[in-house]
């Protein structure tokens, strides 16, 4: 059995803690009838239309003006339905989702490609067209004057309201869970490393342009609903619903509640749409109350409450864990504080290293093969030749290293290896197929994995996240993904439990298993470059590609370094390393290619580069 981690705890227990929160507030209020009914229901709406966003924004960083737009769409769509055809509410909420997947498929299309603002900017030019066209498509959306007469649904003998409040909330309720368990799963991770690092979450197997663009369809579908239960509860609908002061209103839900947390959209809603109503004189300033509290938050409370509550529910764990620790250092019991799981880890390292062994084996049997073929290699910036035609092989379970001066043309190497830089000049073969063309998710998946000279972790993700992110390969982005950690199925909990346990033993080989739960920017900068590592071996990789990642370490951490990659080696990992601590290189290297003005210039084994002639000019200046 896995156990559960603090952070996995803390997790349970800060969204019971808003559970708990919400219903303090809620329930005193409703049962004095301060609460009307009708709040409560409009609450759950906008529950599930924050929660698109929160998905969207919270996890992946991708904030959306758009889904006004969408949530306006699945308002209309049952609303005309029901006028031409006299169609049921539930065939228009279906209609709505229909024509909102194409869109929000066809638009993500357009918009993903752009970054940051400019996505704002275009998914606010949708929600402004979609606005602009039910205001002025007066035959088919009624036009300013909107459309009546929304069907209404019945469970039962309970009255239309109430079976609607009760559909309103099931629904919400639904789509909670299923929000809260991607967000706790591999593609959450996945999201959160694209939110901090697109490229960097490339590199671990993360489909980047398929993960966004299914989530913005998901999430899209989620604002139809949203819009769908909107207009039936109000049995019309109304241009003015869906300007951007109503958009205003829902980012406001959003931030106040606290971003990136799902949750945090269920308080954010709730009092923001219950407090003004509830209070008589803040509702006749409603604008103002408004922009006071937008200024408030992003002054004070930057993460929302539900951030404001989990940093909270943080540091009360960790002063009583710190207390539990010194407890178990006074008495005897001092192997307490040890990892737990060690167990489960452990056996996670016998089938890692297990599948390794094969590999090496397979490689020892015959020949060593070349895991790494380079053939007139070359790469130019402007009029700088970066790689100039480099032709070289590395052999399966062997260290090469790859050195040169400042500029040689190092790193654009690893980018050509890597998939980050296409290749457009010579071939590269990697793992016996040609690596050029294939995306760097590809390329990762098939077993190459890389660090960058500038560490680029994701600081969304917790060290042992982060690690997991290279042990699960992110995630392929694709529907049956989603809907696999939507659905928390038990495979996918189980695979997630193992590899939170494998990436343990990583973070153990690498001496950081102390620092699992912390937040990567609480590590050092060579601690930092050890997490890197740690991402890039997790998924046992049969190519490992590091630039520069001894440097900024120190004497310790480099030996370590030394002692994990060596017994990689012995377990049939092949490793190209950039490096300039010549004692490391010359130590740890079979063999050492030499870089300079992009050109390959000596290659060979540690003690005869060491006396080449041409590489004492270049490199050694001597
Ligand atoms: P090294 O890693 O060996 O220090 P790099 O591969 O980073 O060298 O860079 C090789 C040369 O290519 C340098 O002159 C660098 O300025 C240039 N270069 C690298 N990347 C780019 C880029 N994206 N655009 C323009 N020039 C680049
Ligand atoms: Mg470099």
């Amino acid at each position: 059995m896995m156990p559960a981690s603090p952070s996995m705890l803390m997790r349970n227990r800060t969204w019971l803690i808003a559970l708990a929160a919400y219903a303090v507030i809620v329930v005193p209020l409703m049962m004095t009838g301060l609460l009307y009914a009708d709040v409560v229901v409009t609450a759950g709406i906008f529950f599930i239309l924050v929660m698109a966003m929160d998905l969207l924004f919270g996890c992946a960083g991708l904030l959306s003006f758009g889904h006004i737009g969408f949530f306006a769409i699945g308002a209309y769509a049952p609303a005309v339905l029901a006028k031409f055809f006299a169609a049921p509410l539930f065939s228009g909420t279906l209609a709505g989702l229909a024509v909102n997947l194409v869109l929000a498929l066809t638009l993500g299309r357009v918009f993903l490609r752009l970054s940051g603002s400019y996505f704002m900017l275009g998914t606010l030019a949708f929600g402004i067209m979609v606005h602009a066209v039910i205001r002025t498509w007066y035959p088919v959306t009624g036009g300013d004057a909107g459309l009546g007469d929304i069907p209404r649904v019945a469970i039962g003998t309970l009255s239309p309201q109430m079976s609607l409040a009760l559909v309103i909330w099931v629904t919400a309720a639904l789509l909670f869970w299923f929000s809260l368990n991607l967000s706790s799963s591999r593609v959450g991770r996945a999201l959160r490393a694209i939110r901090g690092d697109a490229v960097s979450a490339a590199c671990c197997g993360v489909d980047v342009a398929r993960l966004r663009i299914n989530l913005f369809a998901l999430s899209a579908c989620y604002a139809s609903i949203s819009g769908s239960l909107f207009a039936a509860y109000n049995g019309a609908v109304h241009p003015d619903s869906f300007a951007l002061s109503a958009l205003l209103d829902v980012l406001l839900m959003l931030f106040f509640g606290g971003e990136g947390t799902i949750w945090g959209a269920l308080i954010g809603v709730t009092l923001l749409r219950v407090l003004p109503d509830v209070s008589g004189p803040l509702q006749a300033g409603k604008i103002l109350f408004s922009g006071v509290l937008f200024a408030v938050i992003i002054f004070l409370f930057p993460m929302g409450v539900a951030g404001a509550l989990k940093d909270g529910v943080k540091r009360f764990a960790r002063a009583r864990s710190g207390a539990r620790t010194s407890e178990a250092a006074a008495g005897t019991s001092g192997s307490a504080t040890v990892a737990p799981g060690r167990g489960a880890a452990g056996d996670t390292v016998t089938a890692v290293t297990g599948a390794v062994g094969l590999r090496a084996a397979g490689a020892a049997g015959g020949m060593p093969a070349a895991v790494i073929e380079v053939e007139g290699l070359g790469q130019s910036f402007g009029g700088l030749r970066a790689v100039d035609a480099v032709s070289f092989s590395v052999e399966a379970g062997s260290i090469r290293s790859l050195i040169g001066p400042n500029g040689a043309g190092k790193s654009t190497m690893l980018n050509l290896l890597s998939g980050v830089q296409p290749v457009r000049e010579g071939r590269v073969t990697g793992l016996g197929q040609p690596l050029a063309g294939l995306s760097p998710d590809r390329i990762a998946r098939l077993g190459v994995r890389r660090t960058f000279q500038h560490e680029r972790l994701f600081p969304h993700l917790s060290v042992i996240e982060n690690v997991m992110v290279g042990c699960e390969s992110g995630s392929d982005g694709s529907v049956g993904d989603l809907v696999r950690c939507g659905l928390a199925l038990p495979s996918t909990r189980a695979e997630a439990q193992r590899a939170r346990a494998a990436s343990l033993v990583w973070l153990e080989r690498i001496g950081l298993a102390d620092r699992a739960d912390d937040a990567v920017s609480e590590l050092p900068h060579g601690l930092r470059k050890l997490v890197e590592v740690a991402r890039a071996v997790a998924a046992v990789p049969q190519v490992l590609l590091l630039d520069e990642t001894a440097a900024g370490l120190n004497a310790t951490e480099k030996a370590r370094l030394k002692t994990l990659l060596r017994s990689l080696r012995a377990e049939g990992v092949t490793t190209l390393l950039i490096e300039h601590d010549m004692a490391f290189v010359m130590d740890i290297s079979d063999r050492i290619l030499v870089l300079d003005f992009g050109r390959l210039i000596a290659e060979g084994p540690p003690d005869v580069v060491r006396r080449d002639p041409a590489v004492l000019a270049a490199y050694l200046g001597a």
